[in-house]
């Protein structure tokens, strides 16, 4: 954890430490990897040699499945969405020892089936399939871990205690691991990475209710600006001039996104002067390899 100086906050006697989960590992990054650990566990406890799942081809998943391939050595199978294409996601992919199988748009969306798996697990029957970015009970269950952490590590930032954890949503899957981790004990602020309506509503109480516990403790705030993945000017320079200020690298799908929404909050005056916040920073940054050209564009642009 790393306590963050930015003016907005200062000028509003508001505290926010990240906790760097970009920062775990210099080839496993990100909360993708506390989501695929219980999978991993399952593989192994099964006695299987890897592990096969899906993903775009920029995807944090399937670069944090294959970095833990190559790291603890096993097996790594990728399904991506659409057509073969080259980007740096891709070439780390190959690089770590992942084997690709490209879908398609068509066959991509045909993940949801209920034969899907049937073809994959026939012709890989060593290999754990693992959803879409490691979702699951499983997947929020391996993100819970981390308020522990995050508790563990307030006396080193000089707090004995936070107001808000923040988190970026895609799913919703990590916001319920760190509702489940809070246990009530402080408010989780999801700001969704994707337009309202695109699921996490519904994903985050299934998941807290498949894991027995009430569905509260947590409320969303609208951080996708219009789209996931769409990227503006104010966004592009929020992010370049964060960066600078703090020395905290951010990319523009999440983690930049969730800092913008904060930002947003405190200027509408809905956090009270002397909180203290926790975000986390999931990670995320190989994926910004390829946008790092279209953030300058787009931040030396005129609104
Ligand atoms: C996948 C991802 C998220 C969203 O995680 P969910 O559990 O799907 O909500 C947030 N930040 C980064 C960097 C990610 O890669």
């Amino acid at each position: 954890m790393q306590s963050v100086h930015l003016d907005w906050l200062e000028r509003a006697g508001i505290e926010l430490a990240l906790l760097r989960l970009d920062q775990v590992d210099a080839l496993v990054s990100g909360n993708k990897w506390f989501k695929l650990a219980p999978y991993l566990k399952q593989a192994a406890d099964l006695g299987l040699e890897g592990v096969m799942s899906l993903g775009g081809a920029h995807s944090n998943h399937l670069h944090a499945l294959a970095a833990a391939g190559a790291r603890f050595g096993f097996r790594t199978v990728g399904l991506l969405r659409g057509e073969e294409q080259d980007n740096p996601t891709v070439a780390d992919l190959r690089q770590l020892g992942m084997q690709l199988h490209w879908l398609g748009y068509g066959g991509y969306r045909r993940r949801h089936e209920a034969d899907f798996w049937k073809h994959w697990r026939e012709r890989y029957p060593d290999l754990l399939p693992v959803g879409e970015g490691g979702g699951g009970l499983p997947g929020a269950q391996g993100c819970a871990l981390l308020v522990a952490q995050i508790r563990g590590q307030l006396a080193g930032l000089g707090w004995s205690d936070y107001q808000q954890l923040w988190v970026a949503c895609g799913t919703g899957t990590t916001l319920a691991g760190l509702v489940l981790g809070e246990d009530g004990a402080h408010p989780v602020v999801g700001a969704l990475a994707v337009p309202p309506g695109h699921g996490v509503e519904e994903q985050v109480p299934e998941l807290l209710t498949e894991a027995g516990v009430e569905a509260s403790g947590y409320r969303l705030v609208d951080a996708s600006r219009g789209g996931f993945a769409r990227i503006d000017p104010e966004l592009a320079r929020f992010i370049l001039d964060s960066e600078a200020e703090s020395g905290v690298p951010l990319e523009p799908l999440y983690t930049g996104k969730l800092l913008l929404a904060l930002r947003d909050e405190v200027a509408a005056g809905r956090i009270v002067r002397g909180s203290r916040i926790v975000a986390v920073h999931t990670g995320g940054l190989q994926g910004r390899r390829a946008m790092q050209e279209r953030l300058q564009e787009l931040a030396a642009q005129r609104e």
